[in-house]
């Protein structure tokens, strides 16, 4: 392809930026990244009364959070309101699209005729110029739309990255409205021209930003064909197409609120490092292979655009937890600790030692699938922990609670790390004739709250001589 290649991600700023998105973004980031193109970030803002700049800089921080870096943009499709009214005056002089007057009364009445006819529902195109056409006088005081003179025959075919050949045929579609008159609340250089509907915005922009792959839910395959339609009309080059299968829950339906999280952020927050998410998402509609753990590195190497997947994945929160918990394994732990002192701070929990919390991460790490659970483990450095009455019961037997000054004693004038640590329990063994799981398992409890741990030497030693006293104390 002599052509550079340049893909785009265009979401529409009314909320976070959902991991459907961010999928499409990461298989066009990947693929320009592939060919050495470029990405372009477009914002798609024409719907006002819905978008808002905090979402625009949610989309923004998540796609930062998970590395897609674009090359050009943000593009705000409400700032190029003047280039959308130049090219529908061309068009309009062209034929290619005309004013409609309608009321929205008027094409009431057109489709409740159409369906006791027994027809589909269409717009009649009775605003729609020809040879001969005797067009109805202009009414006073209604604002026009204005709409796209789609090919009355024929088909539209594309080739589709994902789904294969689609066609469709243009009696089935209608001439689509491209420009409405500007709502309440529009800025100013909407004036008496109006707003682009997302269908002709999404071409212009995809022909001036010379964007050769767009991939895209396949929420929009039927949009597509009017979009086609238009960049014919306009004589621009076509892009080619990639509709990915929309994502399931793990109850098979579609993927939305109410069937848990599904904005990257809310995984960011839930303690997700953002290698594991891009890894996932990833494998959620594409595959190289058998691989299920890549580097971002090596999916743009291996994203040539083949093997995406036609039918929907299903969101599997395990394997995403098993994921995560690979790259919480790889991580490194001075990282771990800073993302772990913003869990804590979110809990109301002060923990700036960044040197321990990375201490901490180094033991803990191996066990967790997310930041959360390490936020967990540390948590008991830095607050009062409260063993459960239960498990005192169980591990606080009479021969652990008569060794327990002893093991004070000895922790007193040990040296402070593993190895004096070690020689102190040790001791404390031999004088009550104990052995170790029996003791530790008490200690442990006392001093994290929990009875499992890491080894009780390494994890006594993220605590201060004092505070590990304190805790021994009878109760
Ligand atoms: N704003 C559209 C969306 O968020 C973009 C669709 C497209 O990529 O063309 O669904």
């Amino acid at each position: 392809m002599s052509q550079p290649v340049r893909t785009r991600i265009a979401p529409s700023p009314t909320g976070f930026l959902h991991l459907g998105t961010a999928r499409t973004a990461l298989y066009s980031w990947a693929y320009a990244r592939h060919h050495g193109g470029q990405f372009v970030l477009r914002i798609e803002d024409t719907d006002v009364a819905r978008s808002t700049q905090e979402s625009v800089a949610q989309i923004i921080a998540a796609m930062r959070w998970l590395g897609l870096d674009h090359d050009e943009g943000p593009i705000y499709q409400m700032q190029r309101l003047a280039r959308y009214h130049e090219v529908v005056e061309q068009m309009i002089a062209a034929g290619t699209a005309y004013r409609c007057w309608c009321t929205p009364a008027e094409l009431d009445v057109m489709r409740e005729a159409q369906r006791a006819r027994g027809e589909k529902t269409h717009y009649d195109r009775r605003w729609r110029p020809g040879p001969g056409k005797v067009l109805p006088p202009v009414p006073q005081g209604v604002q026009p739309v204005v709409r796209f003179a789609n090919p009355v025959h024929g088909q539209v075919s594309w080739n589709d990255l994902v789904k294969g050949p689609i066609s469709i045929s243009n009696e089935e579609i209608d001439d689509l409205i491209i420009l409405r008159p500007a709502p309440e609340g529009a800025p100013e250089g909407a004036g008496a021209w109006g707003v682009p509907t997302y269908n002709f915005a999404v071409v212009v922009d995809d022909w001036d930003m010379a964007i050769t792959h767009v991939f895209r839910g396949d929420e929009h395959i039927n949009n597509t064909p009017w979009q086609i339609n238009i960049f014919n009309a306009l004589g621009a080059p076509l892009p080619l197409y990639g509709h990915c299968p929309i994502i399931l829950g793990d109850d098979g339906q579609k993927l939305s609120k109410r069937r848990g999280a599904v904005s990257v952020t809310a995984y960011e927050d839930a303690g997700y490092l953002p290698e594991a998410m891009l890894n996932y998402l990833a494998r959620l509609g594409w595959s190289h292979g058998d691989e299920e753990i890549f580097s971002r590195e090596q999916m743009v190497q291996w994203f040539d655009g083949s093997h995406l997947a036609k039918s929907p994945a299903q969101w599997d929160p395990v394997k995403l937890a098993w994921v995560n918990g690979h790259y919480m394994k790889l991580a490194d732990d001075a990282r771990l600790a800073a993302l772990t002192r913003t869990q804590l701070a979110g809990r109301g929990v002060a923990a700036d030692d960044l040197d321990l919390l990375a201490r901490a991460a180094a033991l803990f790490k191996d066990r967790c699938t997310t930041v959360v659970e390490l936020a967990d483990w540390a948590e008991m450095i830095f607050v009062e922990i409260r063993p459960r009455p239960e498990d005192l019961e169980t591990h606080l037997t009479p021969a652990v609670r008569a060794a327990l000054p002893t093991l004070a004693d000895k922790l007193a004038a040990a040296s402070w790390d593993k190895a004096g640590i070690a020689a102190a329990l040790k001791e404390t063994l031999g004088a009550h004739q104990l052995k170790m799981p029996q003791l530790a398992p008490a200690v442990r409890l006392l001093v994290c709250g929990r009875a499992q741990t890491p080894s009780v030497d390494a994890v006594l030693t993220l605590f201060s001589r004092a505070v590990v006293l304190q805790r021994l104390q009878p109760r």
